[in-house]
């Protein structure tokens, strides 16, 4: 009696539910899968509790053979997998397994599109976990037991995956927890032992803990239990390397590159890094968890050790594993020791050169990383001096020499294919790409078939600001003033021009909006463009400071026109000056409207643009 009322039925937070009805569907064909996470996450209990019991021996002290067992029954149609691992005490069944902790998951999940193969893939940008179970199971029991806590404080969860879950007390004699799966009645392969033997050892084999299917008379170890990281590089094998990438990442798709290091000698330790294929979805959340997962002599010390690596680094996921760090290390401990920062400046020209090797030698994986971290690995512009010339060998651009949209030329080809005399590159800043390649700040490029670096990313006009030379050519910015072309043939070749007078007319005309006006050399077929002071903020920082709020310094730009154009030898001839004033202000307009700006006043714009139509047409 008294156990019934102390059962209690809770909803699933929102999140959950959703995330538990698309992964059934989305990961329907690799169902498999449920195994290899269930097992991760009974490996990271028996991680923690060896952490824990290093403080507290007691804990682990009445069972100290540590391990996973699993356990079938064909005709009951269930699976159980039992750890002796931490466990979990009521609080924390309902955090672990009712919600999901990470923020931003409910915009992500908004995300999915139904499509079962697109959305399976979204899925992995997340990481599966427990809740894979229920891709088999009708039902799924947990019975758990935190360390440390007595024998009626255990729990059990119990849930069809639908909209809620129980939750009651139970009585468990030993600490951990079993988790049983009550298999669809088609499922039922899952309760067959050379199925499930041969799944742990396709996915589960590096777990470093025994993993050992309960038979009738005995139980047998069916894994070799060793963590991968100790074994010799030559021993294991590319798909080893994948399951143990999937086991730490619980990322569905394989990584995209990875490197495995023993370093002796002054300071030991192992480090195994991976490129993984997909950013995750909270790749841009400053308080997204990053960094390697610490163990110190094969014992876990922790997950996330973010001080190991830059955090223009922060896609890449792995162990490290040092010989001489004491077990009782503190994340304050690691961020104020200088052993610490030798690792990390090694480790970080590790992966730096990881990917080098990629570029090299798998430029279609390359360029899936890119498409994926570029953005990210640009930070490390500002963020690391000291490998810029391994990361301006990593950039990755679009040019108005590239074929598609995809940045996929380095800085030595834009250099190769400088023309005669040329010893600065190029680069434009805008929104888009398509703004970019519209922009008539090009005009005078394509004529004389100069290449120019189209910046289009979020950062890139911050980032670029450090890239101040590549190969001793200086960059330089094309919408500013100051530029310098090669020796050669100018932009306009008209011969028939506006007067300069015409330029005084327009500064005093437009006095308000603009610097100043000039005659312009980078004009070939639009009348006017603006031009940034050579100090002056860029108009994507400028864009990106005002949309956070922030106070931007005053500037105006200057205006260029092409003297050679029909519509500034109209304003010549305009003789009254409400007229010239319209054809101005028009001028300006389209001069903003082709950066891909709205006119300062949108309607004056239109006022007078419509006044010259009328006129023309009356
Ligand atoms: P993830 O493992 O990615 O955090 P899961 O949904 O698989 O996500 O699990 C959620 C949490 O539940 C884990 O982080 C862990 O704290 C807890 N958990 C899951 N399985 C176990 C287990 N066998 N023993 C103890 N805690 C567990």
């Amino acid at each position: 009696m008294a156990e019934d009322t102390a059962k209690e039925t809770i909803g699933f937070q929102a999140e959950v539910k959703q995330l538990l009805q698309l992964m059934i569907h989305s990961l329907y064909s690799n169902k498999e899968i449920f195994l290899r996470e269930l097992i991760s996450n009974a490996s990271d209990a028996l991680d923690k509790l060896r952490f824990e019991a290093i403080a507290s021996p007691d804990l682990a002290a009445d069972d100290p053979d540590l391990g996973v067992t699993l356990a079938l029954d064909e005709a009951a149609n269930t699976l159980t997998i039992t750890d002796n691992g931490i466990g979990m005490s009521r609080d924390e069944v309902i955090s672990n397994l009712g919600t999901i902790a990470r923020s931003g998951t409910a915009e992500f999940l908004g995300k999915l599109s139904g499509d079962a193969r697109k959305d399976a893939q979204l899925i992995g940008q997340f990481g599966v976990g427990f809740y894979a179970s229920f891709i088999v199971a009708d039902r799924v029991t947990v019975d758990t037991r935190r360390a440390g806590l007595d024998a009626d404080a255990a729990v059990r969860w119990e849930s069809t995956g639908e909209g809620d879950y129980t939750l009651e007390p139970i009585e468990r004699d030993a600490r951990g927890t079993t988790i049983t799966l009550h298999l669809k009645p088609d499922e039922s392969e899952f309760a067959q032992g050379y199925r499930i033997t041969s799944l742990v050892k396709r996915y589960s084999d590096h777990i470093a803990f025994p993993v050992r299917l309960a038979g009738e008379e005995s139980t047998e170890t069916i894994n070799s239990a060793t963590a991968l990281w100790t074994r010799s590089r030559a021993e294991v094998e590319d798909d080893e390397y994948k399951e143990f990438y999937q086991h730490l990442t619980h990322d569905f798709e394989p990584p995209l590159a990875w490197s495995h290091n023993r370093v002796e000698g002054k300071r030991e330790y192992t480090s195994l890094v991976y490129i993984p294929g997909r950013a995750p979805f909270d790749l841009w959340n400053r308080e997204a968890p990053r960094g390697l997962k610490l163990y110190v002599q094969r014992v876990f010390i922790m997950d996330d050790a973010e001080q190991f690596l830059p955090l223009y680094l922060r896609f890449v996921r792995g162990v490290i594993d040092c010989a001489d760090l004491p077990l009782n290390v503190s994340r304050e401990l690691l961020q104020s020791s200088p052993a610490i920062d030798a690792m990390r400046s090694a480790l970080t020209k590790r992966v730096l050169s990881t990917l080098d090797k990629m570029a090299n030698n798998e430029p279609e994986d390359y360029a899936r990383f890119w498409s994926e971290f570029g953005e990210v690995l640009k930070e490390g512009l500002a963020e690391d001096t000291t490998n810029r010339d391994a990361l301006n060998k990593l950039l990755r651009f679009t040019t108005t020499d590239s074929e598609g949209d995809s940045q996929s030329e380095t800085l030595a080809g834009y250099v190769e294919r400088m023309v005669e005399g040329q010893d600065t590159i190029y680069y434009l800043t805008a929104e888009s790409l398509a703004a970019a390649k519209a922009s008539p700040h090009l005009e005078v490029f394509k004529k004389r078939g100069i290449e120019v670096l189209l910046l289009t990313d979020r950062l890139d006009e911050w980032m670029i600001g450090y890239l101040t030379e590549f190969d001793g050519k200086a960059l330089q910015d094309v919408r500013r003033d100051g530029l310098e072309l090669p020796e050669g043939e100018s932009a306009d070749d008209a011969e028939d021009r506006a007067d300069d007078g015409v330029l005084e007319r327009l500064g005093q005309c437009l006095e308000d909006a603009v610097s100043g006006v000039r005659a312009s050399d980078r004009l070939v077929e639009s009348p006017a463009c603006l031009v940034v002071g050579a100090d002056d903020m860029g108009a994507q920082m400028r864009r990106m400071l005002e949309a956070a709020g922030q106070d931007v310094p005053e500037s105006k730009p200057a205006l260029e026109v092409n003297l050679g154009h029909p519509l500034v030898r109209r304003l010549e001839t305009a003789a009254d000056d409400a007229r010239f004033e319209d054809l101005a202000r028009v001028l300006l307009g389209q001069a903003e409207i082709a950066e891909g700006d709205l006119p300062a006043d949108p309607a004056d714009y239109v006022g007078r643009l419509n006044r010259l139509l009328v006129e023309l047409s009356s």
